[in-house]
């Protein structure tokens, strides 16, 4: 198991999980939101057009978005293997990543979808916006990047769910059992 996605809603632990994740399998851990949250800190010329959509919980436009996977897919970290966390996140982007896969030469081993209700993501997003501070934690664009992930992101895990490519794990419980859950998929798979 090399190449993995981690998908799932705003709060399920995908963060948490693929750091985990990262040094259990040895493979790096690559969040298109940590880049993204990284450039607006820096302001670099990428953060500047970040912005705008990560602090409205929008998606940050495609052609942006893809440019800036495949330039961090092609470092030398990534070459044997990476858990990306973050993309894709619509259909568009799963073409994209299907292109940037093919002129890799390498393929996806699984694609893993956290799982949580709806009334659990909200408290963690809640309780996250007290503690970590990041801009788009405040209720409205809580709420939006939630209703972005319903119209948009479910969408395309389904697409990888009819290539057999998905294993669902439910998010719910203590950081290690959700761990041991996320392994026991991957051995599975
Ligand atoms: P969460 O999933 O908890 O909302 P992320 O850290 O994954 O948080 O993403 C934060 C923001 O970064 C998103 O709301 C969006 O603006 C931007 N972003 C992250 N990944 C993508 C992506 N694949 N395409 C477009 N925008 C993205």
């Amino acid at each position: 198991m090399t190449r993995l996605l981690i998908v799932g809603p705003p709060g399920a632990g995908k963060g948490t999980q693929s750091t985990l994740i990262s040094e259990e399998l040895g493979i790096v851990a690559i969040s298109t939101g940590d880049i993204f949250r990284a450039n607006i800190k820096g302001q670099t010329e990428l953060g500047k057009e970040a912005q705008k959509y990560v602090d409205a919980g929008e998606l940050v436009p495609d052609s942006v978005t893809n440019r800036m996977v495949e330039d961090r897919l092609t470092w030398e970290d990534a070459k044997d293997g990476f858990l990306l966390d973050g993309y894709p996140r619509n259909r568009t982007q799963v073409s994209a990543m299907d292109e940037i896969l093919a002129r890799l030469g390498v393929e996806l081993d699984v694609v893993l979808e956290l799982t949580a209700d709806r009334e659990e993501l909200i408290s963690r997003l809640v309780k996250r916006a007290e503690t970590d501070g990041r801009t788009d934690d405040n209720e409205d664009v809580i709420r939006h990047r939630l209703e972005v992930f319903d119209s948009e992101t479910a969408p395309m895990i389904e697409e990888y769910r009819q290539r057999g490519l998905l294993k669902q794990v439910d998010g719910l419980g203590s950081v290690e059992d959700v761990n041991a859950r996320i392994m026991q998929a991957i051995k599975s798979s």
